[in-house]
C-alpha cells in the first residue's frame, strides 16, 4: 500500500541481524463456504506470520467474481484496514503468508498468484520450492509463456493453462506431474477451494471445519493447526503426502493421483519452523521440542550451574534439557520484541552493538555461574558468537552451548532459506574448530539418532515415518535438477576458462 510496485523491500520484523537460523518459508490458508471468508483468511494469516513475513494476500470469490489484494510487509500492515477486508466478498478465499525463497520480494511476486484461463479464473498460493523450476521456466518461455514473476511458483500457472486435459483438476495433475520438488498448495477456481501436498509430504498442509452453524460449518485449509485455533476451527485431518483435495458444496473429495510412496516430512519443521503451540503430524511441536531437550542432556551434559535459552526459539529445548540434567531453568538471556529496522551502522564498533539491539544478558543470573547456553541451529555461527561474548561480559564463569539440531552442514532447496553450503560453519569446521571460532568452553549438537528418537521414528527402520533431514545428512529425497545443472554450467565454465 503506497509503496512502489517494484522495490525491494525488507520489513524491520523480518530485518534478522542474525545469520544464525534457516528462515521460515511460508504460510498457506484457505476456507470454503463461509460468509466472512477473507475476514477469517486474514485471521489465519496473523496465526502464520512466522512462516513469512516480508509479503502477504488474499484472493476471495464472490459467486461471480475474484477480488484480491496483495501487499509487502507484514499481515497487519496489509489486512488491518476493515475496508480493505469488506472489498474482498464472498464465501471463499485463499491467503499466503511469504518469505522469498526464491525471487525478489517485489508486488508482482506476492501471493496468491492470479491468472484468467479459458475455464475460468484461478488463485494458487505455495509453500515449498520446487528443484526443476528454472527447467520448466524455460521450456515454457520457449513455448511462448510470458512470465509475470520471477517466482518458482508461477509455473505452475503455465503447466495449468497450456494442459491439453479439459477439467480444471486434471489440467492441475498434469502440471503436478511434470514439478520436482517441496509444496503444499491452496488453489481457488470459481468452483473449488483446491489443497495438495507433494508426494514427500515436505511440508505440512491440514484440514479443518468450522463450527456449524456460526461459521457455516465451512472447510479450512492451512500450513498449521494454530491458524485453526485463531478461527475455531476444529482439526480433521492431515492432507497426505500426495493428496489432493477437492472442496466445494458437495464436501471433501481426495485423489491420489501418485503410487505411495515413504513421506518424507521436513524435520526441521519440529526443531524450529512449526510454531509450538501447533501440533504437526499429530505431535505436539512444543513436547517434542522439550524431548529433544532431555535427549540432548542425556546425550552430552556439563558440569553447570544454570540451562539458559537462546530466546525464543531455544525455549522448550531448554525447559527440556533442565529437566533432564536436574538443573535450574532461568532466562539469563532477554529478548527485545520491540526491534525496529537496524539503524545504518557507520562503524564496526557500532554494528558489534547490534545483537544487542534483540538480546541482552541477565547479569543477575549469569554472574559466577556455569552456564549452559541452548538454542536450536547454528547456521553461520555470526549471533551465536556474539551471544557467548555477551554472556561472558556478563560474568559467566564458564559458557557452553548446546543445540537441539544436528550440525547443518547442507543448504535446504525445498523451501527454507539457508546460505550456500560454503557460508554454513558446520560445512567448514567441525565440533571443536567451531566451539573455538563461537567462543565456548564446549560445544555439542543432537545426535541424527537422537533427534529421531526424540520426534518418535526411526531414521534406520524403511517401515516406519521418514523425514527429510537432508541439511544435516546431506539425503536429499526429491532430485536438485535447476542446481545440478547450474553446477554442471559452473564446472563447465571452469574447464573453458581453463
Ligand atoms: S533440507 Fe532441512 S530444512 Fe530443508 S526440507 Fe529437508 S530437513 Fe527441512
Amino acid at each position: 500500500m503506497g509503496r512502489p510496485d517494484e522495490t525491494a523491500f525488507t520489513h524491520p520484523e523480518m530485518d534478522h541481524p542474525d545469520g544464525d537460523h534457516p528462515h521460515e518459508e511460508c504460510g498457506v490458508f484457505g476456507v470454503w463456504g463461509a460468509a466472512d471468508a477473507s475476514a477469517l483468511t486474514a485471521l489465519g494469516l496473523h496465526a502464520l506470520q512466522h512462516r513469512g513475513q516480508e509479503a502477504s494476500g488474499i484472493v476471495s470469490f464472490d459467486g461471480e467474481k475474484f477480488h484480491n489484494h496483495r501487499g509487502l510487509g507484514l499481515v497487519g500492515d496489509n489486512f488491518s484496514d476493515a475496508r480493505v477486508i469488506a472489498a474482498l466478498p464472498g464465501r471463499a478465499a485463499i491467503g499466503h503468508n511469504r518469505y522469498a525463497t526464491t525471487g525478489d520480494t517485489v508486488l508482482r511476486n506476492v501471493q496468491p498468484l492470479y491468472a484468467d484461463f479459458e475455464f475460468g479464473g484461478l488463485a494458487v498460493g505455495h509453500n515449498g520450492n520446487l528443484t526443476n523450476a528454472m527447467a520448466l521456466r524455460r521450456a515454457l518461455v520457449r513455448r511462448g509463456c510470458l512470465f509475470q514473476s520471477t517466482t518458482d511458483s508461477e509455473v505452475f500457472v503455465h503447466l495449468i493453462a497450456i494442459s491439453l486435459y479439459s477439467t480444471v483438476v486434471d489440467r492441475l495433475i498434469d502440471a503436478l506431474k511434470q514439478v520436482q520438488g517441496a509444496y503444499s498448495l491452496v488453489s481457488l477456481t470459481g468452483e473449488a477451494l483446491i489443497g495438495v501436498r507433494d508426494p514427500f509430504g515436505v511440508r505440512p498442509l491440514i484440514l479443518g471445519r468450522l463450527p456449524t452453524p456460526a461459521k457455516d460449518g465451512g472447510w479450512v485449509l492451512a500450513s498449521e493447526t494454530c491458524a485453526l485455533d485463531i478461527v475455531g476451527a476444529e482439526f480433521v485431518r492431515d492432507i497426505e503426502p500426495g493428496e489432493i483435495v477437492v472442496i466445494d458444496d458437495s464436501g471433501v473429495r481426495s485423489i491420489k493421483p501418485w503410487a505411495k510412496q515413504p513421506s518424507r516430512f521436513c524435520i526441521f519443521e519440529y526443531i524450529y519452523f512449526a510454531r509450538p503451540d501447533s501440533i504437526v503430524e499429530g505431535t505436539p511441536v512444543y513436547e517434542v521440542r522439550k524431548r529433544i531437550g532431555a535427549e540432548l542432556a542425556r546425550e552430552s551434559h556439563p558440569d553447570a550451574d544454570v540451562i539458559v535459552p537462546v530466546p525464543d526459539s531455544g525455549v522448550p529445548a531448554a525447559i527440556g534439557y533442565a529437566a533432564e540434567a536436574g538443573l535450574p531453568f532461568e532466562l539469563g538471556i532477554i529478548r527485545n520484541h520491540y526491534v525496529g529496522r537496524t539503524f545504518i551502522e557507520p562503524t564496526d564498533s557500532i554494528r558489534n552493538l547490534g545483537v544487542k539491539l534483540k538480546h541482552s544478558a541477565n547479569r543477575a543470573l549469569i554472574e559466577g555461574k556455569r552456564v549452559v547456553l541452548v538454542d536450536d541451529s547454528i547456521v553461520r555461527g555470526t549471533t551465536s558468537r556474539k551471544i557467548v561474548e555477551m554472556v561472558r561480559a556478563a560474568g559467566a564463569a564458564e559458557v557452553h552451548m548446546r543445540i537441539s539440531s544436528p550440525p547443518t552442514t547442507h543448504s535446504c532447496f525445498y523451501g527454507i532459506d539457508t546460505p550456500e553450503r560454503e557460508k554454513l560453519l558446520a560445512a567448514r569446521n567441525d565440533v571443536d574448530a567451531m566451539a573455538r571460532i563461537i567462543g565456548v568452553d564446549s560445544l555439542a549438537f543432537i545426535s541424527i539418532d537422537g533427534l529421531y528418537r526424540a520426534v518418535g521414528a526411526d531414521n534406520r527402520d524403511p517401515k516406519r515415518p521418514q523425514f527429510c533431514d537432508a541439511c544435516f545428512t546431506g539425503d536429499y529425497p526429491i532430485p536438485l535438477t535447476d542446481f545440478a545443472a547450474a553446477t554442471n554450467d559452473r564446472q563447465l565454465s571452469l574447464l573453458a576458462e581453463g
